[in-house]
């Protein structure tokens, strides 16, 4: 009796915010790496987009960073289900599942499943300091430096992690994998000298390619892009490594059990802010390709996630490249 009561007073709870639903208290995005990275960066233009078409809404991004992402990504599907606190990660949803053994929550259960955002292309970006200035020259210097090189990363699971995993595979020389709460802290690093080479999203790397700050060898779609400052790198398949790809893109969830007229609020929402023609400005100049497509909704991401789960799981299989 005592829990029904506790539930029927959940649920009253709920509604009660469903009501003023979304303007009770600040909606707060969780980005599952540091600040100042490319989850972060997207996170951040969406929030301001998201303002508007939730009627003036106060949305925060939270940085909850760790573990590859799966620190944040376990506080949302373990959080309220009353569309306050929502997650933006990208595809390492579909690809942690194989590629880390143990985490903590299910990408398929635990999730509300509220929309795409962008497609994000992947760069592979060295130091500074490095001799080589191109791919063909990159190759000369791993080859002459096996044992001693250094790889920067955001963690067990992230999509650095993956990328960097099917470079080594691809070339067949093993790095040194540091990993980082994001590429944010790793960037810095990386122009310090203090690691290598890194494999980050254009949201992360568009910016130091054109200051000159890192040297950029190679794009990991099977196109080159057509961003001013990305324009001229040519793409890991071109470079030798037969059908490499690696697209990054990201998504936005909330937490099992949030009721269906917040969700649909949500995802009127996000579709709004998809067409804002400042969002999509500032993602395009980064070199992310806003979503335009079917995928913006709910059952349509989800199928494309569970899509991208069956696509990835053989290729971490095949390269053995899965951790603990
Ligand atoms: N680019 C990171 C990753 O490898 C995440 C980040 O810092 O946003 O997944």
């Amino acid at each position: 009796m005592k829990r029904l009561l506790v539930v029927a007073a959940a649920a009253l709870s709920l509604l009660a915010h469903a009501d003023t639903y979304p303007t009770a208290k600040p909606i707060s995005i969780v980005v599952p790496f540091t600040a100042g990275g490319p989850t972060d960066r997207v996170a951040r233009d969406l929030a301001e987009a998201l303002r508007k078409p939730l009627g003036g809404a106060t949305v925060v991004v939270d940085n909850a960073a760790g573990a590859g992402g799966s620190i944040g990504a376990n506080k949302v599907a373990k959080a309220a289900p009353d569309g306050y606190t929502l997650l933006l990660h990208h595809i390492a949803m579909a690809t942690m599942p194989t590629l880390v053994r143990n985490i903590p929550f299910k990408v398929d259960s635990d999730f509300e499943y509220l929309g795409m955002i962008n497609d994000v292309p992947m760069t592979l970006i060295g130091k500074p300091a490095l001799p080589a200035t191109n791919y063909k020259d990159l190759s000369t210097w791993i080859g002459a430096n096996k044992g001693k090189i250094n790889l920067g990363n955001a963690g067990v699971g992230s999509a650095s992690h993956l990328c960097g995993l099917l470079f080594q595979n691809a070339i067949q020389v093993d790095m040194t994998t540091v990993p980082y709460k994001g590429t944010a802290p790793a960037m810095t690093d990386l122009i310090g000298g203090q690691i290598d080479l890194m494999c980050d999203q254009t949201t992360n790397t568009t910016s130091q390619i054109e200051g000159k700050k890192v040297h950029a060898y190679a794009v990991t779609t099977n196109k080159r892009l057509t961003t001013p400052a990305l324009k001229d790198l040519p793409t890991l398949q071109e470079s030798g490594l037969k059908g490499f790809e690696v697209t990054i893109w990201h998504g936005l969830y909330a937490p099992k059990g949030t009721p269906a007229d917040i969700l649909a609020k949500l995802n009127t929402a996000l579709k709004a802010a998809l067409k804002d023609p400042d969002f999509i400005k500032k993602q395009e100049g980064l070199g992310a390709v806003v979503v335009t497509d079917k995928r913006v909704e709910p059952a349509e991401h989800k199928k494309f996630v569970a899509a991208e789960i069956a696509k990835w799981s053989p290729v971490i299989k095949a390269a053995g490249v899965y951790a603990d």
